[in-house]
């Protein structure tokens, strides 16, 4: 028998590498952005064309490197960061693999030019699949500037796993801030399709995240700093009100490289337990300074594991810290927040008055009165008109009445049900009997139907009433001005995301207009939004948009208005007067789909009086 084995050539195997070190346009902006920093330049700008499918191009004022390096540096195993085993464990650079270009260049069209301080010259490397096509002395200035054109051109299977440009940029982006949120003191500039999304001046990391974020983050951290023997711990910790409900905004940083550690991660989310509620995720940005020859940053190949050999020590450390920030500073108004370098100081429009606190209340409000069934503008929950079509025969739900009451602590979790996918009501549902309900514990409400009992969830039934509110299309005669506009403010890249949401919010009857630059002005919502949670509902918008592009489900009118009626509804725990009960009450079985939530869970279950009469 002949042999069969034979050595792959390098640029196979340097595409095989390839796969692991990058799989998307974002894993080579990071690649790219840490090998700049790296270098040690202050400035850095990331150039990106069509998510990175076209062009990504970083081009930085580092150390630039000599001609032999020019062309060494595409070389599997190429690297000036590491000589020895043992340097792994003293690392002081966020690349070491040397394994990043090798991989970029098997897959891309790659031109770099770079230039050393005092050579007069530098030098041009264009390399193609692996394969140099051609090195020329080149004027250019001092420091790198490496574009990488057409990637995954030879592995169209690849670029067919691209996602939409708008999720290939989202996660771009991510690395954009992984970067950025530490390495303060750079400079980086960020544009696409020729516009600048970011200009991120150097400074502090408290700036850094305004720059990010908005100034509207100025207020909503806490600082954190503490060291022992074993670490620091500095950055940020979200004040609890700002809690999100995702684990979007958690940011934790080892010698300022970005990482996932679900043990540290729980242990600063330990101390906010009995702050947040359930389900709801405290915002941080925390960067440990850590000897590196107590970590081991090398299991994994993009490097956002790490291993500790003090986990303990660092759990507790980091708990106590994020403890003593919540504590210390509860009472506090804000954080010395130094004002950003790039307030946005747009002048307010005409007749723009500033924002005072409003209180609304109903002066023809007798609590002896019958429930409300008409427009009353005191109840939080806008009316509807119930109409005759509500009238249906009785249900019977036997089985609900069985499921353990925790199924109504899974709010978040369910993927959200489309309208076809969701399950029908055997029977036709009832509709309350009289006009008895009342409030249990803050969170249900009971009331008689023709069948039995029904208890219904008040929150998931006031977001199926305001989901089909304002799913009912142009909703413009239900857009109550506001006394005093709101003024909301976004990150760049967020600002632009909104604005592309503003005629489906108009539609939905916010009246919102952009300032210039990244804020916007709302004059009028539909009822039912708190003036002071406004900036906080759009985020959570722009943030649940995002997720739903990138998870590509639902239609996009339902997912927006899905999220605004979360937004909106009135939560569990809240206590309800008499007459807002009786509305809600009301509204719910005028619904087409009283019966589940718009994330698709129960509504309410029904005691059915066979039930009752087998249980007692
Ligand atoms: P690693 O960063 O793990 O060393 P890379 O493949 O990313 O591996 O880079 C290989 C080498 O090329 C680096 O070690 C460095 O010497 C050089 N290099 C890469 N990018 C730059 C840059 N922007 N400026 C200066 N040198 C660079
Ligand atoms: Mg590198």
């Amino acid at each position: 028998m002949s042999d069969i084995i034979n050595i792959l050539p390098d640029s196979v195997a340097n595409q095989i590498a390839a796969g692991e070190v990058v799989d998307r346009p974002a894993s080579a902006v990071k690649e790219l952005l840490e090998n700049a920093i790296d270098a040690g330049a202050t400035q850095i700008q990331l150039i990106v064309k069509e998510a990175g499918r076209t062009l990504l191009q970083v081009i930085d004022n580092g150390c630039g490197m000599s001609e032999g390096d020019a062309r060494l540096c595409f070389e599997r195993h190429a690297t000036s960061k590491v000589h020895t085993a043992n340097d792994l464990f003293a690392l002081h650079t966020m690349g070491f693999r040397g394994e990043a270009l090798a991989s970029i260049a098997a897959i891309a069209q790659v031109e770099l030019k770079t230039r050393q301080q005092g050579s007069e010259l530098g030098t041009c490397v264009v390399i193609e699949g692996s394969t140099i096509k051609s090195q020329m002395p080149e004027a250019c200035a001092v420091g790198t500037s490496i574009a990488v054109k057409n990637l995954f051109f030879n592995v169209p299977a690849r670029r067919n796993f691209l996602k939409k440009d708008s999720v290939e940029l989202s996660h771009i982006e991510e690395v954009f801030r992984r970067v950025t949120l530490t390495n303060c003191e750079r400079g980086f500039v960020f544009y696409h399709n020729g516009k600048m999304l970011y200009d991120l001046k150097p400074g502090n990391m408290a700036q850094r995240i305004c720059q990010l974020y908005g100034e509207a983050y100025r207020e909503r951290f806490y600082p954190v700093n503490e060291e022992n023997d074993l670490v620091s711990v500095c950055g940020y910790v979200g004040k609890p009100e700002f809690s999100k409900k995702t684990r979007g905004e958690q940011y934790l940083f080892v010698n300022d490289r970005f990482i996932k550690h679900p043990a540290l991660s729980a242990a600063i989310e330990k101390a906010y337990t009995d702050l947040v509620p359930d389900r709801y995720y405290p915002s941080y940005f925390l960067n440990l300074k850590v000897d590196p020859s107590r970590i081991d940053v090398n299991i994994h190949p993009t490097k956002t594991e790490v291993k500790f050999m003090d986990e303990h020590a660092l759990f507790a450390l980091l708990r106590a810290a994020a403890k003593k920030a919540l504590g210390q500073f509860e009472l506090a108004t804000e954080i010395e927040f130094n004002p950003s370098t790039e307030i946005d100081f747009s002048p307010a429009p005409d007749g723009y008055i500033p924002h005072q606190p409003r209180v609304s209340f109903n002066p023809d409000y007798n609590p002896f009165d019958p429930p409300a069934r008409d427009n009353t503008t005191s109840t939080p929950f806008p009316t509807s008109h119930i109409s005759t079509s509500a009238q249906r025969a009785p249900s019977s739900y036997k089985s609900a009445v069985d499921e353990p009451s925790r199924q109504w602590e899974n709010f978040f979790d369910t993927e959200p049900a489309t309208e076809s996918e969701k399950p029908q009501p055997k029977d036709p549902i009832s509709i309350p009997v009289g006009g008895n309900c009342m409030q249990i514990q803050n969170r249900w409400i009971a009331t008689a139907l023709s069948s039995g009992l029904a208890v219904i969830d008040q929150q998931r039934a006031h977001e199926r009433i305001l989901y089909e509110r304002l799913m009912e299309g142009p909703t413009t005669s239900r857009a109550q001005q506001l006394l005093f506009p709101v003024n909301c403010s976004f990150s760049p890249a967020d600002a632009e995301l909104f604005g592309e949401l503003l005629p489906d919010l108009r539609q939905r009857g916010f009246e919102v207009n952009n300032l210039g630059k990244c804020s916007f002005i709302v004059t009028a919502t539909p009822p039912g939004v708190k003036e002071q949670e406004m900036q906080a509902m759009f985020e959570q918008l722009l943030s649940d948009h995002k997720n739903s592009m990138l998870q590509k489900f639902g239609n996009r009118d339902q997912n927006l208005c899905r999220s605004l009626a979360r937004q909106m509804a009135i939560k569990a725990g809240q206590p309800l007067q008499s007459n807002e009960i009786h509305q809600l009450v009301a509204d719910l079985f005028s619904c087409k789909m009283p019966e589940l939530s718009p994330s698709g869970q129960k509504t309410f279950v029904v005691l059915t009086s066979d039930k009752l009469t087998q249980l007692i």
